[in-house]
């Protein structure tokens, strides 16, 4: 089985609700388990035109899917979740990114491990580190502590509000 990392985010929809709904996919994509699930964090949308906040969180899953099918499967549960891919960076009801694949990396068309975006975001960095035991090591060295000492956490908030893991048994 292989640690993947993923990164959920919402701002439109009931967006926790949105992310309740997107860790209860997760759980159940076959040949995964969910491991851990961090708090829900709020932070000011990135992007175009004023936007809601977002609420973000990051969990950890470990599957044997490979990361292309992982991926496919994110963007289905995306789409499930009403997600429309107009405007880039626009308000959406579900964002899913894979941030870390094992201690991988992965340049295709479709695809770029670790997450490229993945150091400059502090509502990725943030919960990252919560859910994670040790200091992650990213495939290129560099280590999260000191990714989170160089990126301010610009006013993001780690709120009260629990994901729930579910546990549900799964029909192969
Ligand atoms: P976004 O609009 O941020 O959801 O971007 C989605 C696009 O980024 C899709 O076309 C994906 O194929 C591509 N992509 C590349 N690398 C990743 C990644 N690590 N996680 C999620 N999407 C990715």
């Amino acid at each position: 089985m292989t640690p993947a990392y993923v990164a959920l985010g919402s701002n439109l929809g009931q967006p926790q609700h949105q992310l309740s709904k997107a860790v209860a996919a997760l759980e159940m994509l076959p040949d995964t388990q969910l491991v851990r699930v961090s708090s829900i964090y709020r932070s000011a949308a990135v992007g175009p035109g004023t936007q809601p906040d977002y609420l973000n969180a990051v969990l950890l899953l470990t599957t044997n899917l490979s990361a292309t099918v992982l991926l496919d499967a994110m963007h289905q549960i995306e789409r499930a979740q009403g997600r429309v891919r107009d405007v880039h960076w626009g308000a959406r009801t579900l964002d899913l990114d894979l941030l870390l694949y094992g201690n991988i990396e992965i340049t295709s068309s479709t695809l770029t491990v670790p997450h490229p975006r993945l150091q400059q975001r502090n509502f990725v960095l943030y919960p990252l580190r919560e859910i994670s035991d040790t200091n992650l090591v990213m495939p290129d060295g560099s280590d999260l502590d000191t990714l989170l000492r160089q990126c301010p956490d610009d006013g993001l908030v780690r709120t009260d509000y629990r994901l729930l893991i579910n546990q549900r048994t799964k029909s192969r």
